[in-house]
């Protein structure tokens, strides 16, 4: 098994083997393909699974697919994270994995200035990785825009319950699309995360690891 079995884009390929991943981990065998046939996901999963690339590169091939993006754009996939040293992990890993793609990525996440992120909105973002109530924020002044979010993903979704998250998670879900995929990972799956899953899947696959 390798990465380019799994039917990721060639760049994607390419930024595996730069990085030094020879064989997909479990959780990316499983779930990769999955994402690439469009199902919506439900991933149980710890961190130091390979769970960040299992969702990432999906989201990569998309825009890998749609080909090179130019000039000022709106985010097409949205990650919502609970903390902001998870957002800059996932951002950072979006970065090393779509370096052989010309897409943009931005991190919105409280506690800092909302100036340098309403910037990064404005200069186009492809991949928008944000902490919920931040998120709120910016699309309560609109300097976010989601209406062309393809791809939503919640990672560790049971740590941003316990964070309280939940009414915001909802409300930022009222400004997607009701047509798109949708990929849940967490550690645990306690009724709450159940609950929220039916709520937002559909028809999901699940993997676990
Ligand atoms: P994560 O569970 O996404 O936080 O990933 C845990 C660690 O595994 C990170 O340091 C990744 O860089 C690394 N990793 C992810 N996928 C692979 C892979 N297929 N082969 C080797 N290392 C990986």
């Amino acid at each position: 098994m390798n990465f380019e079995s799994l039917g990721l884009a060639p760049e994607l390929v390419r930024a595996m083997a730069d990085v030094g991943y020879t064989t997909p981990t479990p959780i990316q065998a499983e779930a990769i393909p999955l994402a690439l046939a469009g199902h919506d996901l439900m991933g149980g999963a710890q961190t130091g699974t390979g769970k960040t690339a299992a969702f990432a590169l999906p989201v990569l091939h998309r825009l890998a697919k749609a080909g090179p993006m130019r000039g000022p754009r709106k985010p097409r996939a949205l990650v919502l994270t609970p903390t902001r040293e998870l957002a800059v992990q996932v951002n950072d890993s979006l970065r090393s994995y779509g370096k052989h793609l010309r897409m943009n990525t931005a991190t919105v996440y409280g506690g800092v200035g909302m100036q340098p992120q309403i910037e990064a909105l404005r200069r186009g973002v492809d991949v928008l990785v944000a902490c919920p109530g931040r998120l709120l924020d910016h699309l309560q002044q609109r300097s976010a825009d989601l209406s062309q979010i393809e791809v939503l993903v919640l990672d560790e979704a049971d740590r941003m319950l316990d964070m309280g998250f939940l009414p915001a998670i909802k409300r930022v879900l009222s400004h997607l699309p009701k047509a798109r995929q949708t990929m849940l990972f967490s550690a645990t799956f306690e009724d709450s995360i159940k609950k929220l899953a039916l709520e937002l899947l559909k028809d999901p696959r699940q993997v676990q690891v």
